[in-house]
């Protein structure tokens, strides 16, 4: 068969079994199907169970309360809908969106999984979830390259949903030379491409960038948003791979779980590593039904723009953040409120202003969901100049936000014992008890908001998020220019142009 004809649909995996009857994966099976063999590399090791690992080990059991909840009856109406297949409940991560409502309860359910999280978990399974809504939404963009590519992401959109699963993505490549295009680097495989077409699929070799929540995940949705030339044709591809894909190795960074001593400590950074991989691929094998994309540059850069794929994702993630402003908001008030300056007119000041820029958030949210549009599909798309806008500002004004922190809590994050030890041990536990403690509160409530506030804002967890927030939709530039694309300047024109030919008064 070649890569023009129509494949046949085979046995997806991983697909889990769900012992329940209302077919929702849960936290328990998510955590035995992760125990599949994948290549994670920590230390120079292989990783034998990223379940166990105390790099990992925390990380999965947060990543499966979020199945836990979307199974919990209470929030069924929540975090499913009726699959339009089976009739079952399904994430409703998965909901192509055909009315305001429906965008509404998307971001309901993304809001409820991030308050789970606290908004420290980027790419929960409704981030990549909602990019292949959007290519579901409009598989024209993959017709492009042939029918059967439009059919081949519409299925494995319906695999992910009707199995409940979670892709995260990598589609950046590696910074080795972006002076050169990808065919021109150095060597040919440097970059994730394609170095051979099978009958029943094609074969890939290289590296690409930076598949957050990798180790954690069901599959890996490789492709490239940078923009690519003539030349390139290898390099724009579209593939789903399972985690466990023969050929395939994961790179997470530094674990920040293995520096987190304990929970009371390290509050966040124990919980809520997500890991960011560095993907490599040797001869990794992809079948043409996982094939969505094949060496066409325009449907690589169609599916992000043409779709309302990049949307329905940063929807998410604007969700989780507006969640995690909220929350630095009620660490910031705590703080104030423990430390006695919260009636200061000028911390007053100061936390009206962080206030403002949080509301704008919260606003821009909804206006996404407001000022969202129909397309000839039926399809809702969220309002792409609203979603733009904050994203362009945020890269500004999240450092901002942490720096006012910063600046109110003087070092209140800092003049703290070493660790939990201190205050349990009978040499030391009197001091800290006696002087450590605050005029509204004892000293282990102190320490532990103020263990909180250093781990949001000062652990090397920490200061990852702040580098998430500035890169999670591409470098801030980009943003900036989608933005320049979205802006409707021809209202502003108008006007000038109509100030310059008023008739004349004098
Ligand atoms: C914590 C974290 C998580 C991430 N998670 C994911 C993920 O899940 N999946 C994924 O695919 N990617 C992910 N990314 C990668 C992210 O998409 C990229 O970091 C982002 O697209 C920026 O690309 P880059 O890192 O290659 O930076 P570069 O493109 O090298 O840009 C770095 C800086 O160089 C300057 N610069 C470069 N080129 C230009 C230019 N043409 N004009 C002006 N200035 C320029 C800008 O100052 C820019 O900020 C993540 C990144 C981070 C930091």
């Amino acid at each position: 068969m070649n890569a023009q004809s129509k494949p046949e649909m085979t046995n997806l995996s991983p697909s889990p079994t769900n012992s329940q009857a209302d077919g929702l994966r849960r936290g328990d099976e998510y955590l035995r199907s992760l125990n599949d063999g994948r290549a994670v590399y920590v230390d120079g090791e292989l990783v034998k169970d990223v379940t166990k690992h105390p790099a990992f080990a925390a990380a999965t059991r947060s990543a499966a309360r979020l199945f836990d909840t979307a199974a919990a009856p209470a929030l069924r109406d929540r975090m499913t809908f009726t699959s339009p297949s089976s009739g079952r409940p399904v994430l409703r991560a998965y909901q192509i969106p055909r009315s305001h409502a429906d965008l509404k309860a998307r971001r309901l359910a993304s809001e409820t999984w991030s308050e789970g999280t606290f908004g420290m978990i980027g790419r929960t399974p409704d981030h990549v979830s909602g990019f292949f809504c959007g290519y579901a939404a409009v598989p024209e963009v993959f017709a492009a390259g042939g029918k059967h590519f439009a059919e081949n992401v519409v299925n494995f959109y319906e695999h992910l949903r009707e199995n409940h699963m979670w892709a995260t993505y990598a589609i950046v490549p590696p910074q080795i030379d972006r002076g050169k295009p990808a065919h021109k680097q150095s060597d040919p495989t440097l970059y994730a491409g394609v170095v051979k077409e099978r009958d029943d699929g094609i074969v890939i070799s290289g590296a690409q960038q930076l598949a957050t929540g990798g180790v954690i995940s069901d599959y890996l949705y490789l492709s490239c948003i940078h923009p690519l030339q003539a030349g390139d044709e290898n390099y724009a591809i579209g593939v789903a791979l399972p985690m466990n894909a023969a050929g395939m190795k994961l790179y997470p960074r530094r674990p920040f779980a293995l520096q987190a001593t304990n929970s009371f400590d390290y509050p966040l950074s124990s919980r809520f590593d997500e890991t960011d991989c560095f993907v490599v691929l040797k001869d990794v094998f992809v079948p043409w039904e996982h094939v969505f994309i094949y060496r066409n540059t325009e449907v690589c850069r169609d599916q992000w723009w043409k779709t309302p794929s990049h949307a329905y994702g940063n929807l998410q993630a604007q969700a989780r953040y507006a969640t995690k402003l909220r929350f630095m908001m009620g660490l910031a008030k705590r703080m104030n409120e423990m430390t006695g300056n919260d009636a200061h007119p000028q911390v007053q000041v100061q936390m009206g202003e962080m206030a403002a820029h949080v509301q704008l958030v919260e606003s821009m949210l909804e206006a996404q969901e407001t000022r969202a549009a129909i397309d000839a599909n039926g399809v809702m798309w969220p309002c792409k100049r609203s979603l733009y806008a904050i994203m362009a500002l945020q890269s500004d004004m999240n450092p901002r936000l942490i720096d006012t922190i910063r600046e109110l809590t003087g070092a209140a994050m800092i003049s703290l014992p070493s660790s939990l030890q201190d205050l349990e041990s009978p040499e030391t536990a009197e001091d800290i008890e006696r002087y450590m403690r605050a005029a509204s509160t004892d000293a282990r409530s102190r320490i532990a908001l103020m263990r909180m506030a250093w781990d949001f804002i000062g652990t090397e967890f920490g200061n990852r998020s702040q580098q998430y927030e500035k890169f999670y939709g591409g470098a801030s530039f980009l943003v900036k220019q989608n933005m320049y694309r979205s802006y409707d300047f021809g209202r502003g024109t108008a006007l000038v142009d109509a100030a310059l030919n008023l008739p004349p008064e004098l």
